[in-house]
């Protein structure tokens, strides 16, 4: 018999903790997970998933205007936002229930209350109950930073919100320059909102390709949103029939909504992990070794709550090896490199490896290969848009380092450019590849020109 309750105790039931439970049930243990909100967590219920239908929706207003160039009399599309929310809702219960069943199937028990730590292996309920495990994992995700910290700034939504706001936002003001920023700024200019985007940098997506940032930015501008670089909220009230946004350069917006999207901060506040012992970052994130273990031998951690790549698949992948690794008798540690990556706007932006910035600091030489186009569906649609296509390789082993595109389809192509990426190929290899035509992607492997060689010390 054991000594505890639990042979693991999981807070959080969303992607990571969900697949660390399931599969440390199948290894024979007894296991528990606490969910204070909904089963699923953020990428399932406000993240993601509702995220990418509505992204979907977003794009059928270019594809009605786009037909009429291929021989479509389309009448005047009119959107229903309440329509969509309700369709959104219907699909992430549906998961919900999917990722329900799985545990339960498992052998899982799930309870829904938030769980406090008490202790390296004592959990306290909010039903009032205390539990015991030989091992708790913490999979508790991130929640939205309300940045700056601003007089009104609690009149404003986070991406929390946004999916299910009663009334759609004839004007909405986004605040920030990240993923989340632009994924929103691009679907509600789409649905119809005026929508005015502001950020404290030069551009918008800090630490991407600079020309993709270029060209994106481009892009939304001739969607319909109006970039306001360089600039923060400094006040938010309210006024007749709407919210009046001061910016930091003395101007005012009138907007219907004000949604912040800076950034998104580790959900550990409150958990009891001093109580615990568990060593934190200043930023609020637990820190964990290689195996996601804290410094508390019996507390594991994984997910958004480390700060580490805060992407659904890299949580999912962390619970597996820890599962594998504590439960499974297999030592699992997860590679953190080569993680591909999407920003969801329309042209959308696919991302694996390093930027042509990063290379030049890692390494002595690299070259760099370059595409500008247009996409072969604007020819007759007439729509003035561009895709570009940046290969980075080292120049002494010829290893591509990173490939980042913005165009259509381009986070579909990152997912299966990670693969050779991650195999160490080389530009050489990308050449020999036979193109498949007409597509985007036949681009990658036909690119012969290099556009520029950096060598380190050379102007
Ligand atoms: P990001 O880190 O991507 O962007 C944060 C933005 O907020 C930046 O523009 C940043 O500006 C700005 N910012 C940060 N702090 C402040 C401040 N104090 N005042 C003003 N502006 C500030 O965060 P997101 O919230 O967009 O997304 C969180 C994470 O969620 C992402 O990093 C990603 O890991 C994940 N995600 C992934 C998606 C995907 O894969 N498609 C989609 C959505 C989220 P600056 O650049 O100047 O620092």
């Amino acid at each position: 018999m054991s000594d505890f309750d639990y042979d693991l105790f999981v807070i959080g039931a969303g992607s990571g903790g969900v697949r660390a439970a399931r599969i440390a049930a199948g290894y024979g243990a007894k296991v528990a997970v606490a969910e204070e909100f909904r089963i699923g967590g953020t990428c399932v219920i406000r993240g993601c998933v509702p995220k990418k239908l509505y992204v979907y929706a977003s794009r059928f207003a270019e594809d009605f205007e786009d037909a009429a160039g291929f021989g479509w009399n389309v009448p005047p599309a009119r959107f229903d936002w309440p329509t969509l929310v309700a369709a959104k809702e219907k699909e992430i219960s549906r998961l919900s229930a999917i990722y329900a069943t799985n545990l339960e199937k498992a052998g899982v028990e799930m309870i829904a209350a938030r769980a406090t730590l008490e202790g390296p292996h004592a959990i306290r309920l909010s039903t009032g109950k205390t539990v015991t495990a030989r091992v708790i994992l913490v999979a508790t995700g991130g929640a939205p930073a309300m940045h700056p910290a601003i007089p009104g700034v609690e009149l404003a939504i986070s991406s929390n919100e946004i999916f299910d706001l009663p009334q759609f936002p004839a004007r909405l003001m986004v605040v920030g320059g990240g993923y989340i920023a632009v994924e929103f700024a691009s679907v509600f200019a789409r649905l119809g909102s005026q929508v005015t985007q502001v950020f404290r940098a030069d551009n918008v997506l800090r630490g991407f390709d600079e020309d993709l940032r270029a060209g994106l930015s481009e892009a939304m501008t001739h969607a319909g949103v109006t970039l306001k670089a360089g600039l923060l909220p400094t006040h938010i009230e309210r006024a007749a029939g709407c919210l009046r946004v001061a910016l930091s350069d003395g101007s005012t917006v009138d907007v219907d909504q004000v949604l912040i999207a800076t950034g998104r901060a580790a959900y550990t506040a409150g958990l009891g992990l001093e109580a615990a012992g568990v060593g934190l970052r200043h930023n609020g994130a637990i820190i964990v070794d290689e195996r996601s273990r804290t410094n508390v031998p019996s507390i594991y951690a994984v997910g958004d709550v480390t700060d580490r790549i805060n992407l659904t698949p890299v949580a999912i992948r962390e619970g597996h090896a820890f599962a594998d690794t504590v439960f499974g008798g297999k030592e699992t540690i997860v590679d953190h490199r080569h993680v591909p990556s999407a920003v969801f706007t329309t042209p959308e932006i696919g991302t694996v490896g390093l930027t042509e910035e990063e290379a030049r600091r890692e390494y002595e030489v690299v070259d760099i290969y370059k595409s500008t186009f247009r996409p072969m569906k604007a020819t007759l649609s007439g729509r003035a848009e561009k895709t570009i296509m940046k290969i980075v390789v080292c120049g002494h082993t010829d290893k591509v380092l990173g490939v980042h595109v913005l165009g259509h389809d381009s986070g579909e192509m990152a997912q299966l450019l990670a693969i050779p990426i991650r195999m160490g190929a080389t530009k050489a290899d990308f050449d020999a590849t036979m193109a498949l035509h007409p597509s985007a992607a036949e681009e990658l492997v036909t690119m012969r020109t290099r556009s520029a060689r950096y060598e380190r010390g050379k102007a």
